[in-house]
């Protein structure tokens, strides 16, 4: 039996973990892919107060594992599947394991969406990071206009041919700063009220695509890019609980005893690093009560 069993190794996760095993908790973070979670794929991290500036998601996320080893917080690397209160203590089935633990924190994240688009059998990616050559001297599709996907694009412009950034919406919903970078990039191309309809292919590799207005073609090749957006993760949890696309809407402090819940899963106005350390702290320091 654990004292404490945190859901999700990305930042929200390691935070409570860290605050939890500081106050002598017994901790056990399970994670299904990587110490990271969302942010670890993205090409640069911003905007993070104490930041070391220009550092890759990776290279941020590695700092986290780091931090986890430092403290002795055990890891398991396992899919949590089902999670159940059975009087006082919870039961967790993962896809290896059962374990008990007297407290829980729920900090699973999200998933970015997929497009609904038929990929006729190629990689539609997420993040630049690690895409630098597969993009060199070819055409870009970057899907969605938020931080995420124009910041995506800006990096991606720096090895591409050219970038264009396809949004639904009739603007960009992304930041000044970005913005701005995009208006006097002479490679980055911004398509609104447009939307990716289908693709073709050539000799295995993506020559042209259709958008809402007009066609783009590129004979050495074109690469699909989605950030369109992120679903919750949580999948595992029971129907008592209120969830909208995956997130739950809940407080830190749920209302069933000794669960919380941190980070981006739950519904909240405002999704980034900062907001889940600050949930994650809270998390980690109420169950330690
Ligand atoms: C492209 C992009 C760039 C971004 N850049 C910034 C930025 O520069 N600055 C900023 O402040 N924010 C940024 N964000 C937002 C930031 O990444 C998130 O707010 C943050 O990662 C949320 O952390 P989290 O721990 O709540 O969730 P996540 O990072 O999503 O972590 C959840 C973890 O739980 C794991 N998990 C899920 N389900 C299970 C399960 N069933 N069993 C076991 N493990 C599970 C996942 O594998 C994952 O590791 C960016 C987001 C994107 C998409």
């Amino acid at each position: 039996m654990r004292d404490l069993i945190v859901i999700g190794g990305g930042i929200a996760g390691v935070s409570s973990a860290l605050y939890a095993k500081s106050r002598g908790l017994d901790v056990l973070v399970i994670e299904r892919d990587k110490i990271g979670g969302l942010i670890r794929g993205a090409s640069k991290v911003t905007h993070f107060a104490s930041l070391v500036v220009a550092e890759t998601g990776e290279e941020f996320s590695k700092r986290l594992e780091s931090q986890l080893e430092d403290m002795n917080i055990e890891v398991a690397y396992e899919n949590v599947e089902d999670l159940k209160k059975s009087d006082d203590l919870f039961i967790i089935k993962t896809d290896k394991n059962s374990y008990e633990a007297k407290k829980i924190v729920v900090a699973s994240g999200s998933t970015p969406k997929e497009l609904s688009v038929d990929n006729k059998g190629h990689k539609f990616y997420h993040y630049g990071n690690g895409a630098e050559d597969l993009v060199k001297n070819k055409t870009v599709i970057v899907n969605g206009g938020s931080d995420g996907a124009c910041k995506e694009a800006i990096y991606l412009s720096k090895f591409a041919k050219e970038v264009h950034i396809v949004q639904i919406m009739d603007r960009l919903m992304t930041i000044d700063e970005f913005k701005s970078i995009i208006e006097s990039s002479d490679n980055i191309i911004v398509h609104t009220s447009s939307e990716l309809l289908d693709i073709k292919d050539e000799e295995g590799i993506i020559t042209s695509v259709n958008l809402t207005d007009g066609e783009i073609s590129d004979s050495d090749g074109i690469e699909i890019f989605v950030s369109i957006g992120q679903s919750g993760n949580s999948e595992f949890l029971d129907d008592n609980f209120e969830i909208t696309d995956g997130f739950v809407k809940t407080e830190v402090i749920s209302d069933i005893d000794g669960l919380y819940f941190a980070g981006d899963i739950r519904v909240k106005p405002v999704r980034q690093l900062a907001t889940a350390v600050s949930d994650g702290c809270i998390a980690g320091i109420e169950a330690a009560k």
